[in-house]
Parts: structure tokens; C-alpha cells; sequence
């Protein structure tokens, strides 16, 4: 590896330290800013991060279900070194090129529904799912917007209000967006066990009693919630409420920001049930951890604003949409649904294996490499955030990234790169195992 050094004012060669990054961070970088981890990265690839200390991480966060690929994955080196030489941006808007087009086509053939559709590139999730609701509001001439407990889709205005969770997304950045209305998701670990269909019928009655399905323009929902808790919905659900949303004329919108792009052993979370939702917004795992996001869906609906309606300077960034282009080749190459599949199947056993002998792990839930374990006082259900804040303690201490979420933070959740190979995997496992004592 090469030693991380920088340059002194006196030309003199040394050692970047971490503390020493700190420091200058705290001097720099604004508080609201927090990262899991006090390491700075150095490199990463596969499923291990280098720090600028020379310290080795297992990925066990893949920077937020984004590098399903891994870094610097080859293909995506390549048609991003490539795209840089010839142009790097014209704004699509103003002068449009191909692989913004390109792009485009691969969602549309990728997502769930064999419907004729239209996709617009933006930057963030969170303006994805900002889109979403203006497609959904167009189109329908309706207002309201439906979303579920423990939802996350942002952290701008509009998306914080779809958001539930108070600290650390909203504390004190409202007023918020109006004509958002919040129901109860399905929560098999504690709603009793709820069926799908009960726990739909349950949040549709809501729906209708206080907004009236006549004013909801978009339903929204994450097929498996992230932030919220990797809340894996009882099986019937979706469907339920995708057949609720079609004969009350509402748009049913699948954020699939982070449960997208091989990550749940399927393409889509929503194929898992065979849902097809009207419109999909997607980010993260797109484009290989360049910045990039869409509104995929049927076609009357994005084809219903006005031309100039959607839009925004960088969205579909040419840099961006080539490294899209290579990501999606490379899960196509190395078939990563799979590899998410046997991921799924190498780390549910083993959490199981440690649920069995640890009384505080209450669940072991997900799908393919998107696993979590929620963790609670022995014996009840009353969360406990302590206890996964000191297993996530030790993990980091020992050299395995892992991140923590949960409405109250009580679940450590597990997003590795799908190309993690089983060395990597296996190590990864060994120090969990021993974090949890
Ligand atoms: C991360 C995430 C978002 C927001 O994406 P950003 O790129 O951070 O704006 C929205 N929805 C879901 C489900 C997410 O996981």
C-alpha cells in the first residue's frame, strides 16, 4: 500500500494522522456533520476499507448500501475515466447526450412492471423521492401523501416531513411540508404478529376515515424500510396496499433507494411479492457511489408534466450516468442478485447461530444482504440502544464497519458490498460473533 503521507509548509514528508485529521476536521467541517467511525479512508475495494493509518475494515456498510459493486469497481473506473476525457458536463437540459438516455432504458427494462415508462435522472435520493411526489401530485391533481411509522425518505423539507423519526433528521428544522398523513406499517416483531392483509387493511382504514382516498395523490413506501429498522412487512401487505392504490386511483410510489440494485437478492425488493409499482425512486446503489438518482414509472404518469417541469443542473451528470451504465453491466456480469442470495444464506445462519445464545437479540430479519439484528432488554420487547451501541462499539474497534439504525436504535443492521468474497465475509462474521461476547 502506499504510505499516506502529505507535504509540511517546509516540504518535509509526514504521516497524516487520524487525530490529526480530526483536528483539522473540527476546525473545518460543520458538528452536524457525523460520521460512524473516527478512521479516515485511505482506499477501499471489495469488502475492506484502508485507512490512513494503514488499519484494515471489513465493509459491513458498503458506505450506506451504495457500493453494491464495490469501490472502485473496474468497469466503473474505466467509464468514468473515459467519460471525464471527453466531457464532463453540459447539462442535459441545456445540451443532451446519450448516456443520459441510455440510462434511462436500463431502468425502465429493469424495474418491476412490463407497462411502457419514462425515467428522469436527479442527484440525491432525497430529490428522487421530492420528484416522485411532484409526478404523483401532477398527475393526479390530488394533494395528500401517504407514508408509513418508521419511514425514511430524506432530509430536505418536503422529504423530512415523509420521514418519521424525529432525532437526528428533524429536531428542530421545521415547519415541515403539509398534506402528509402517517400510518401504521406492518412490524411482525411488534404490531402481535399482525397477517399482511390485516396490517394493510388497518392503515387503509386510516386512509380513508381521516384524508379520504379521493385526496391522496402517492402512497409511499419502502418495501423494506432502511433507516426505520430494516421492517421487513408481513408477507401480503404490499400487495394489499398496491391493490388498494389501483382501485382508489392513487400512485403507488416504492421507494427502493436502498433495498434497489441486487441488494435483496432480487433486482427490485418489490419483485420479492411480485408488486409493481407505479412509480419507483432510486439512488444509492445506482451508479457505484458516484451521485446519482431516479423517478422510474408508467409513462402517463411522467409523461403528464409540462416539458420543463422536471429537471435540475447536475441530474444525470454524464460521469455519473457512464458510472451507471458500468454498474449495472457489472451486477448483469456477476449475477450480485445471486451473490446477494448466498450472502443472505452465509450471514443469516450465523446470526442465527448467535440470536440462539444471546437472549437480547429479539429478531434476525432482511433479505439477501440486507440483514439486521433488533436488540432489546432480555425477555420483553423494550428496545435497547445501549446494548447495540457497545456490540456496534466493539465491532469498530475490532476492524468491522457496521452501521446502527431503528426507530429506536436499537438494530444493528448489515449492508456488505455484494462483492465481498467469503474471506472477507467469514472474518467479518468471526468479529461480530465475538462483539456480541
Ligand atoms: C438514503 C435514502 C433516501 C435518501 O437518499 P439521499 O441520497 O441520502 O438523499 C431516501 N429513501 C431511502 C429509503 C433511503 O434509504
Amino acid at each position: 500500500m502506499r504510505a499516506p503521507q502529505s507535504r509540511t509548509k517546509e516540504g518535509t514528508v509526514t504521516m497524516t494522522s487520524s487525530e490529526e485529521l480530526h483536528k483539522r476536521r473540527g476546525a473545518a467541517v460543520a458538528r452536524g456533520v457525523g460520521s460512524t467511525i473516527s478512521a479516515y479512508v485511505e482506499r477501499a475495494g471489495g469488502g475492506t476499507i484502508v485507512d490512513v493509518e494503514g488499519r484494515e475494515w471489513i465493509d459491513f456498510a458498503a458506505g450506506i448500501a451504495v457500493a453494491n459493486v464495490g469501490n472502485s469497481a473496474p468497469r466503473v473506473v474505466e467509464a468514468v475515466k473515459a467519460q471525464v476525457e471527453r466531457f464532463t458536463h453540459t447539462c442535459f437540459m441545456v445540451a443532451p447526450y446519450e448516456s443520459y438516455v441510455a440510462v434511462c432504458e436500463q431502468l425502465n427494462a429493469l424495474t418491476p412492471g412490463s407497462f411502457e415508462k419514462r425515467s428522469a435522472l436527479f442527484n440525491s435520493g432525497a430529490e428522487a423521492v421530492e420528484n416522485a411526489v411532484k409526478i404523483a401530485r401532477h398527475a393526479t391533481g390530488r394533494p395528500a401523501v401517504v407514508v408509513f411509522d418508521h419511514a425514511y425518505h430524506g432530509r430536505t423539507n418536503l422529504t423530512m416531513a415523509l420521514t418519521a423519526k424525529n432525532m437526528p433528521y428533524k429536531h428542530r428544522f421545521g415547519p415541515f411540508a403539509g398534506e402528509v398523513y402517517r400510518v401504521p406499517m406492518s412490524y411482525p416483531l411488534r404490531d402481535g404478529g399482525l397477517s399482511g392483509a390485516a396490517a394493510a387493511a388497518t392503515a387503509i382504514e386510516m386512509i380513508e376515515k381521516q384524508v379520504g382516498a379521493e385526496n391522496v395523490a402517492a402512497l409511499l413506501i419502502e418495501p423494506i424500510q432502511g433507516e426505520g429498522g430494516f421492517v421487513v412487512p408481513a408477507e401480503g401487505f404490499l400487495p394489499a396496499l398496491r391493490e388498494w392504490a389501483t382501485a382508489a386511483g392513487v400512485v403507488f410510489v416504492a421507494d427502493e433507494i436502498q433495498t434497489g440494485f441486487c441488494r435483496t437478492g432480487d433486482w427490485f425488493a418489490c419483485q420479492h411479492e411480485g408488486v409493481e409499482p407505479d412509480l419507483v425512486t432510486l439512488a444509492k446503489g445506482i451508479a457505484g457511489g458516484l451521485p446519482l438518482a431516479a423517478v422510474t414509472g408508467r409513462a402517463e404518469l411522467m409523461d403528464a408534466v409540462h416539458v420543463g417541469g422536471l429537471g435540475g443542473t447536475y441530474g444525470g451528470n454524464p460521469i455519473a450516468c457512464a458510472a451507471a451504465l458500468a454498474s449495472i453491466e457489472t451486477m448483469h456480469e456477476l449475477d450480485l442478485a445471486a451473490a446477494a442470495r448466498r450472502i443472505g444464506q452465509v450471514m443469516g445462519d450465523r446470526l442465527r447461530a448467535i440470536a440462539a445464545r444471546d437472549p437480547r437479540i429479539a429478531e434476525v430479519r432482511g433479505r439477501g444482504a440486507m440483514l439486521a439484528v433488533e436488540l432489546v432488554q432480555p425477555g420483553t420487547l423494550t428496545p435497547d440502544p445501549a446494548a447495540t451501541a457497545a456490540v456496534s462499539a466493539a465491532c469498530h474497534a475490532a476492524g468491522l464497519l457496521t452501521l446502527t439504525c431503528g426507530t429506536y436504535g436499537n438494530v444493528l443492521r448489515f449492508l456488505p458490498p455484494l462483492v465481498i468474497s467469503d474471506d472477507e465475509l467469514a472474518r467479518g462474521l468471526d468479529i461480530l460473533d465475538a462483539a456480541f461476547g
